[in-house]
């Protein structure tokens, strides 16, 4: 017989719903598990509980009550670490992390680099890497699929140039963002560019999905490149219909974004 190393298992990555439409991102080998954002203690219980995995890990992204609300409750229960962005008040952090710094994870075998990605909250970061050889990003409230994060403590020019981090990764990055806003988001992305046919092909996939519903995330950077107008703010068709709604004749990108944000927020 051969004994599997822990590091050797096979790493899976898999959504724990909550709320509405929050997801909590399970990562484990079989054994051990990490979470992402636990904005809920008890559906994670149930789920480690229903697959006899010990929590090792919680990684956080932001500060919001939807994203840390059970991390006290998980930490009755389990002996995890607790992973945050340095520059917010959280319930809880053993280990404050900003632009650059590595997590490395021994199980499940997670290694993982940060990004300071304000915009969403001040201090909002996200955790890149690959997992079972995939690129991988968990960006939070940052990035949706087809959207992005509300500008509640930050700027246009830094939520801007936070996307443009993003859209440095990988194409075939997966991107596990935190809640499933896709179709709304779609909607008035197709208001924004009605005449991206990547964008309608998406959409049509997307419905199909939540019409038997399982979740539309992750995406990848690639499709959000093509049908995500918060990603395309540099197009200048993506401008042009930025400024039809604002009235401005800026072609500047964070102007324009800036521009996409009012108009999603007014969206009905
Ligand atoms: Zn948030």
């Amino acid at each position: 017989m051969t004994a599997i190393s822990p590091n050797t298992r096979e790493v899976r990555i898999r959504p724990v719903r909550a709320f509405a439409d929050n997801y909590i991102w399970l990562i484990d080998d079989g054994l051990n598990a990490v979470v992402v954002d636990p904005g809920d203690a008890q559906p994670v219980l149930a789920a480690l509980q229903a697959d006899g995995l010990t929590l090792t890990a919680i990684l956080l992204t932001h500060h919001h009550q939807d994203h840390v609300g059970g991390v006290e409750d998980l930490l009755a229960s389990c002996k995890a670490r607790v992973y945050g962005p340095a520059m917010e008040i959280l319930p809880v952090c053993d280990v404050p992390l900003s632009q650059g710094q590595r997590v490395d994870i021994e199980a499940p075998a997670l290694s993982l680099t940060v990004l300071d990605v304000p915009g969403h909250t001040a201090g909002h970061i996200a955790y890149t890497g690959q997992v079972q050889d995939v690129p991988v990003l968990f960006c939070g409230d940052t990035l949706f699929v087809g959207g992005c994060g509300r500008l509640f403590e930050g700027t246009p020019a830094q939520m801007l140039q936070s996307l443009d981090k993003f859209a440095a990764l990988a194409p075939q990055t997966r991107v596990y963002c935190a809640h499933e806003y896709t179709l709304s988001n779609l909607r008035w992305a197709s208001t924004v560019e009605p005449d991206n046919p990547a964008l309608s092909s998406f959409m049509a996939d997307c419905q199909s999905r939540r019409d038997r519903d399982v979740p539309t995330v992750p995406s990848t950077i690639a499709t959000e490149l093509a049908c995500n107008p918060f990603m395309r703010a540099r197009l200048p068709s993506v401008a042009q219909a930025a400024n039809r709604f604002s009235g401005q004749t800026d072609t500047d990108p964070v102007s324009v974004l800036a521009a996409l944000r009012t108009w999603k927020n007014n969206f009905k």
